[in-house]
């Protein structure tokens, strides 16, 4: 009886003992999570590789999920069947036939020793078996068009060829939970999917100074947020009302000093949101150089006043590369969506590149900023952006 599954290979497994089964059991859960859609789906939670049998689920709607999922690093459609020697080469002889390779290369692993042939004599039954049955078929063990994995475990043998790239990085909520600043610009939602992409849970945090900035500003977040859902099914919103921060910024700081100070009150108020949410850490979209407060020399006076690390996952990044990530994961439309930043409404001219601590320290002495920040983080606005959940196809 042969039986279409799916057979899930893992990412980078740098961990090691009891974490690989916290990684392995926290992967299962999102791809269950992520593929709740299709009904009758099964799991089986192995050491090295998760198998989701399809009980009569396409293979190819289910794999546009899978491709999505943090921490998986690739998956191949198989066909498992009895260990029996002549099933397997019928096995690999119609995957050979529905591949339309020319070249192949059978790969058998024997894990199940009890199992009376030796891999390489499978491998050699194997390629007899479609040397014969196809004319013109040739083995090339070095490129071949079509590698035919056959695994023999104790369960049972499973077949499969081509192995399909998933996203690799780690399980999402592996590595903990963290605030993404998130600003609807192009830069910060490539941040957040990296980020995501690396196993950390994000909730986002959006300054916005209505009237000045307009309502459109967060139907952008929350379609940016939607597009992220691909990767994180639930993701929290703080919106802070910052106009009335910012104006008095404008005033005392005045319009070269304004983003610095601007961005210093940015992360009094993210980390105390993230203290209060227990966030582990800040991330941002900034790229060195792109504008006057990512310069080094800003971002060292601003980073003064963050208590928490700041990750900047696209920090080295090129403009273009950033937009090339961006189309990839589908933010990039949305993204340049025409809008108004906090930031370029107050900030307009000759952005200092080099601040100087003690002018910045002057300026945010001559007001009860505190005040001000602790009013922020009182009024904040919370809602959660959940996945759209489609018809499974
Ligand atoms: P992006 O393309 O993401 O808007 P940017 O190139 O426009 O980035 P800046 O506007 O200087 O750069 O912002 C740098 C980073 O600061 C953003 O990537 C984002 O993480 C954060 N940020 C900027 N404005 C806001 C905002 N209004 N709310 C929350 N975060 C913001
Ligand atoms: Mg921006």
């Amino acid at each position: 009886m042969a039986t279409d599954m799916i057979i899930v290979f893992f990412g980078e497994l740098s961990t090691k003992g009891k974490n690989i089964m916290d990684f392995i059991r926290l992967l299962g859960k999102n791809i269950r999570s992520t593929l709740k859609a299709f009904p009758g789906l099964g799991y089986e939670i192995k050491k090295d590789h998760i198998y989701i049998l399809l009980n009569g689920n396409p293979y190819d709607a289910v794999a546009k999920k899978l491709v999505k999922v943090p921490g998986l690093l690739s998956f191949s459609l198989a066909k498992a069947i009895d260990s029996d020697l002549e099933a397997i080469k019928e096995e690999s002889l119609r995957l050979y036939r529905q591949s339309g390779a020319k070249t192949f290369k059978a790969d058998c692993r024997r894990i199940d020793k009890a199992f009376p042939t030796r891999s390489d004599e499978v491998n050699r039954a194997i390629g007899g078996k479609i040397l014969f049955a196809c004319p013109g078929s040739k083995v090339d063990v070095h490129h071949p068009d079509l590698m035919i994995h056959v695994m023999i475990r104790k369960e049972g043998t499973y077949v499969y060829g081509i192995k399909e790239k998933g996203l690799g990085g780690y399980p999402l909520g592996i590595a903990g939970k963290g605030l993404m600043l998130i600003s609807g610009g192009i830069d910060s939602p490539v941040a957040a999917f990296l980020m995501m992409k690396r196993g950390v849970k994000l909730e986002m945090i959006h300054f916005a100074a209505p009237p000045y900035t307009s309502e459109k500003v967060i139907d952008k977040i929350h379609d940016l947020l939607h597009v992220l859902n691909d990767f994180q099914e639930d993701i929290k919103l703080y919106v802070v009302p910052f106009t009335e921060l910012e104006k008095k910024i404008y005033d005392v700081a005045g319009p070269s000093y304004c983003v610095t100070i601007m961005r210093r009150m940015m992360m009094r108020i993210a980390c105390s949101i993230a203290y209060k949410h227990n966030d582990l850490v800040l991330a941002s979209g900034e790229s060195i150089g792109q504008v006057a407060s990512q310069t080094l020399y800003s971002i060292k006076v601003i980073e003064e006043a963050c208590t928490l690390p700041m990750m900047r996952p696209v920090c080295t990044y090129d403009k273009n590369e950033i937009i090339e990530l961006a189309k990839k994961i589908g933010t990039y439309d949305i993204s340049i969506r025409p809008y108004e930043d906090c930031c370029t409404i107050f900030a307009l001219k000759d952005p200092v590149t080099h601040p100087d601590m003690e002018k910045v320290k002057a300026i945010e002495e001559s007001f009860d900023y505190m005040a001000m920040v602790r009013d922020c983080v009182r009024n904040v606005k919370v809602e959660h952006i959940l996945r759209e959940e489609e018809e499974a196809f």
